[in-house]
């Protein structure tokens, strides 16, 4: 790609020609920006005055565009006067031409800022959605970080400053100290998050921020924020200095998040104590939920995992960063050294209950997360135990004959309950995940039947021919161990992990889901596979749901 530097005068006339074809008017003006072009630019009723950087080649972003004149609050403008033109969506450069790449950012530039100024003329709306982002440029910011919740509840909340960031960093929290926080020598300090009903515009680009305005923001408080604020100034007789997070509605939905900390003396804002932005990173359980891409809705879903073996505890690793908001887990076997290089446990664990284990590592991964241990046998769980709210089964015993039972046992407790079964095939054969409603029709023993009809001990899913005497031919009489990697129980663990979400959203179950591998490592252990093993292995992922369940079987057919 040709990006060879092109002189200012030519970024010049090209970004003249450009704009002019878009009706703007453009004159160059000297600029104490170095390498940068200095533009004075109008179009309709507005002017502007621009320095352009002009450095190439560019360093994964486009040329930086900073409006001289930058004296009121616009969205897409930062508080230093650089321009978002990332934000804007006409943007179509060609990044292999100098001049080409600095007139049509130029260009973007300009309609960013008209839109920028509509939306000053009509209420802020786009410069509220964007507050943080102005707030974060403040000059002279200091950084706070919160566990509270940024809802619409206005409350007091603990807050401390710590040794490690010399006191300058503020850590909001409500209930007990988050464990991630610092721990060194803190200074407390009294603290309050109000939430306003409307956004209150902060100061302008070049505005100092002063106790004034914590006085306008205190017109907006309802009797009972007054009374916060009446507790957050105390009447001590010596000054102090208190914290305040602020929260104002964005129109796209959820709520901006600002920090002030200040000084208070005999009941009253202490102007002789300098007043500090915080910019506030949100540690928030909702926030990190959001930001993270987990769905939100599944955050009230209460999933009961039957099974944390390799299998198993991928699966439920799968459900908890995807935001599923409870899980039960039941598993009677502590961790051992064969199954560390395949379970989401690690070697920490050996010797540990796997319930227990989950139970400790999963929450500290995801926020919000409930884990409920079961360190016992799935089948005398489902006999004993009385939680009606399950939203879904997930049984990853790698038992067919106990997993049969616990159909039935499901069927009769749980009905019209998701259930997924899954389980993996020797080596490099693949896996499957079974997805079905614990009532009506299409159940686990349907696949338990021959061509005809007939009961059969081995699933119509199955890549194997029965009667081969896997774990012993390939570890020895000692073993049952089965041999297989952690990328295939990971990948099956991935697809039932799948098809329970895509259960709980809806979708028509039963459901027959099936990956296939590779398959040499089985060949050469001298493996015979099914007729349907090499159909699924040129199928890609056909659906065959309707031929491997039939008709009802004699368990789930409708009783006469
Ligand atoms: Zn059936």
């Amino acid at each position: 790609m040709d990006v060879v530097s092109q002189p200012l005068s030519e970024c010049f006339a090209r970004t003249r020609e450009v704009c002019e074809a878009a009706g703007a008017t453009v004159v160059e003006v000297p600029t104490s920006r170095t390498n940068s072009l200095g533009l004075q630019i109008a179009r309709g009723d507005n002017q502007w005055t621009l320095s352009v950087s002009c450095n190439w080649p560019l360093d994964g972003s486009l040329p930086a565009v900073h409006l001289d004149n930058n004296d009121e609050l616009l969205a897409h403008v930062a508080c230093h006067g650089w321009v978002c033109v990332k934000d804007s969506e006409s943007l179509s450069i060609d990044f292999s031409r100098h001049a080409d790449t600095v007139a049509e950012t130029v260009l973007a530039a300009i309609h960013l800022l008209e839109k920028s100024l509509e939306d000053s003329k009509q209420g802020h709306a786009e410069f509220f959605n964007e507050l943080e982002g102005y707030w974060s440029n403040r000059p002279e910011m200091l950084f706070g970080r919160t566990t509270v919740e940024v809802d619409e509840r206005s409350r007091s909340v603990n807050c401390y400053a710590d040794e490690d960031t010399d006191f300058s960093n503020l850590n909001f929290f409500e209930g007990s100290k988050p464990s991630h926080f610092p721990t060194k020598e803190a200074r407390g300090y009294r603290a309050v998050y109000f939430a306003l009903p409307e956004p209150v515009l902060p100061p302008g680009p070049n505005e100092d921020l002063q106790i004034s305005y914590l006085e306008n923001l205190q017109k907006e408080f309802d009797a009972e924020q007054q009374a916060l604020w009446a507790e957050l100034l105390g009447s001590t007789p010596k000054p102090e200095r208190v914290a305040l997070l602020v929260s104002m509605p964005r129109a796209v939905g959820g709520r901006s998040l600002i920090g002030f900390t200040f000084g208070v003396l005999e009941g009253c804002p202490d102007a002789d104590t300098p007043i500090a932005n915080l910019m506030i990173a949100r540690h928030t359980v909702t926030h990190m939920r959001e930001r993270g891409g987990a769905n939100l809705s599944l955050g009230s879903r209460h999933i009961v995992v039957f099974g944390c073996g390799s299998v198993g505890s991928e699966v439920a690793d799968a459900l908890a960063t995807s935001g599923v908001g409870k899980l039960t887990l039941v598993d009677p076997q502590s961790l051992s050294a064969d199954n560390v290089f395949r379970h989401a446990l690690g070697r920490f664990w050996i010797g540990t209950s796997k319930v227990h284990a989950l139970q400790a590592t999963l929450p500290a991964r995801y926020p919000g997360i409930e884990v409920v241990a079961q360190p016992e046998d799935a089948y005398r769980w489902l006999l004993t135990n009385t939680t009606t709210e399950v939203d879904g089964f997930i049984v990853a015993l790698g038992m067919p004959t106990l997993e049969r039972q616990l159909s039935r046992a499901i069927r009769l407790s749980h009905p019209k309950t998701p259930v997924v079964y899954t389980w993996l095939e020797p080596l490099d054969l693949g896996g499957h995940a079974v997805a079905v409603t614990s009532s009506g029709q299409g159940c686990l023993d349907c696949l338990y039947r021959d061509d005809e009809g007939a009961d059969s001990l081995s699933s119509r899913t199955s890549y194997l021919e029965p009667g081969q005497t896997l774990t012993r031919n390939l570890t020895g009489c000692a073993s049952t161990f089965t041999p297989y990697g952690a990328i295939q129980s990971r990948r099956t663990a991935l697809l039932a992990a799948e098809q329970m979400l895509k259960a709980l959203s809806g979708s028509e179950l039963p459901y027959y889901a099936y990956w296939t591998g590779d398959g040499s490592a089985a060949a050469a252990h001298g493996l015979r596979t099914t007729a349907w093993w090499r159909q699924a292995k040129t199928n890609g992922s056909v659906d065959v749901t309707r031929p491997m369940f039939g008709s009802a079987c004699k368990q789930c057919r409708p009783k006469k």
